[in-house]
């Protein structure tokens, strides 16, 4: 299954990533490990990421495009994939349906999670996430980690990220409003979008969203 994940700030989109990911023996790719795992590589394109980072500016869709096509192309993602943070944008949504159809592929879905935008800020400030995998995903009250400020999984320490801040939701939110919201539309032009709602436990949301994927789009 090829899936893209979209939804706002604080949706717990990594944390339904993972699980989706895990149930459907896929690998979650999300635009922020790939980047990381780009630069630490010291890959061509993540020296070219890193040289727009270390001057204060984006990332070009192109680079993030060719980082995530390197990525799918692995032999791990033949079976299919689960993108988080990718694709950010029309552009970018345009670009991702181009280099699948050159490989005669295509998206299976597009799980849009919903959640109202008081509910986003009331969970982001309590996020933490693992210095050694992104995935890892905790919140100080809602997935509380056994001892507080280590991961469960790794042991690695939680941090809160910087755009966590509370001060910072606002404008993110703005942001995915005008940015990322209209790919929902691009992709329901294609009869793709799987809507559910992101309140509740994480397993009954994993529980929605895998029954809605294995409803093959009749959640829409
Ligand atoms: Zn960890």
């Amino acid at each position: 299954m090829r899936i893209v994940l979209v939804g706002p700030p604080g949706a717990g989109k990594g944390t339904q990533a993972a699980f989706l990911a895990k149930n459907l023996s896929i690998p979650h790719i999300s635009t922020g490990d790939l980047f990381r795992a780009n630069i630490s590589k010291q890959t061509e394109l993540g020296k070219l990421a890193k040289s727009y980072m270390d001057a204060g500016n984006l990332v070009p869709d192109e680079v993030t495009i060719a980082m995530a096509k390197d990525r799918m192309e692995q032999s791990d993602a033949v079976n299919g994939f689960l993108l988080d943070g990718f694709p950010r944008n029309v552009s970018q949504a345009e670009a991702l349906d181009e280099m699948l159809k050159a490989e005669s592929m295509k998206l299976d879905a597009v799980l849009d999670l919903e959640v109202p935008e008081d509910e986003v800020v009331k969970r982001i400030a309590g996020r933490r996430i693992c210095r050694n995998d992104s995935a890892h995903v905790f919140h100080v009250t809602y997935q509380a980690p056994k001892a507080e400020g280590v991961c469960d999984t790794c042991g690695g320490e939680l941090y809160q990220r910087d755009d966590d801040s509370e001060e910072t939701v606002r404008k993110r939110l703005e942001v995915y409003h005008t940015q990322t919201e209209p790919i929902i539309d691009y992709y329901k032009a294609q009869g793709l979008v799987v809507t559910i709602s992101a309140l509740g436990k994480v397993e009954d949301v994993t529980g929605k969203a895998m029954a809605a994927l294995k409803g093959d789009g009749e959640g829409e």
